[in-house]
């Protein structure tokens, strides 16, 4: 997989960013994040909450 950008972190899992799926590191997180978007309760069946909170903490880089 190739970077981005090494200052670029996705802001679904804190990974870097990939050039297709700037600034997510993949389709997968970038449906996430639009996913919460449009509905913030929206969760994924399986998925850990532990990462909402730590989303919060690092949001604004
Ligand atoms: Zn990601």
């Amino acid at each position: 997989m190739k970077a981005a950008n090494s200052n670029i972190k996705c802001p679904t899992c804190h990974g870097a960013a990939t050039v297709n799926y700037h600034p997510f590191c993949s389709k997968r997180c970038s449906a996430i994040d639009l996913g919460r978007w449009f509905n913030e309760s929206y969760v994924i069946p399986g998925e850990t909450t532990s990462q909402e909170a730590a989303d919060e903490d690092d949001f604004d880089q």
